[in-house]
């Protein structure tokens, strides 16, 4: 594994840019089984370059303002209900970094960053990273998403996280593409309704093919956008992770699957060519 020795204030120049991830979440019991998602995700944290830091765009923390937590110790949030307690229990013990957070506040031209010391990681970050990296020794923070924006707003102000990619720091992206709570099936847990599919398909199409601009409109896509995209918290996190996409990255997916009808785990990895 390749050191990736920047802090952000001593920027690392000739390394390469760190990749970004698009991740997939699915249920917070993706966070403790051992299935295909989250063996995925073990493997990222032993094949990328070991980051400075981790910065987690959450569909799970979407507040009406742009945030970023710079505590020292940020606290594990257990935002389900439901689900064994074995899940309630997993403390996730990542530090922090009030420097980098307050670097990024700094970074950000479009959004006055507050400095956030009451949130921590959501179930959205905790589930992935922490199967990524188990040893809780990268520090982790999380951006909000301001629910009051629309989303070409979100994807120009993702532009402006481009630097962190040259200072170490891997920004991941965790929602799900196609996520419609209302219209689970747990009859069909490996498989997904025609309209899931089809809309999986057709993102994957328009981001292959680098459409942004169809991406953030994707309300206007076809009839069904509406049925996979319900609310638009866990979609937005893809156009964090696209809009850091350059000329010189080359796109890859993985974790391609819809479950439970209405859930697209389709994942990507944006990397330097
Ligand atoms: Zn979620």
């Amino acid at each position: 594994m390749a050191e990736v020795r920047s802090v952000l204030s001593s920027p690392v120049l000739n390394e390469k840019p760190m990749p970004v991830l698009f991740v997939g979440h699915g249920s917070p019991m993706n966070g403790i089984e051992d299935n295909s998602f989250s063996r995925r995700w073990e493997e990222l944290g032993r094949e990328l370059p070991k980051p400075a830091a981790v910065l987690c765009v959450s569909a799970h923390w979407y507040i009406r303002s742009t945030a970023v937590t710079a505590m020292e110790r940020p606290r594990t949030i257990h935002d389900f209900w439901g689900f064994p307690e074995e899940l309630s229990a997993v403390r996730y013990p990542a530090p922090g970094s009030p420097a980098v957070a307050g670097e990024i506040s700094q970074l950000l031209r479009k959004a006055r960053v507050a400095l956030d010391r009451e949130w921590g990681l959501d179930h959205g970050c905790w589930t992935v990273v922490r199967r990524m990296y188990p040893d809780a020794d990268i520090p982790v923070l999380q951006l909000s998403l301001d629910s009051t924006k629309r989303p070409e707003w979100h994807y120009d102000l993702a532009r402006e996280l481009a630097p962190l990619r040259n200072r170490g720091v891997l920004v991941i992206g965790s929602g799900n593409m196609v996520h419609n709570l209302g219209m689970l099936d747990w009859e069909h847990q490996d498989g997904g309704f025609d309209w899931a599919l089809e809309m999986d398909a057709s993102f994957k199409r328009l981001i292959s093919s680098d459409d942004h601009a169809q991406l953030t409109r994707y309300r206007e896509l076809t009839k069904t956008a509406s049925l996979a995209v319900p609310t638009p918290e866990h979609y937005l996190p893809l156009l964090y992770a696209l809009a850091l996409k350059t000329p010189n990255d080359r796109l890859s997916f993985f974790n391609e699957q819809v479950v439970l009808g209405s859930i697209s785990m389709t994942s990507l990895q944006i990397s330097p060519r």
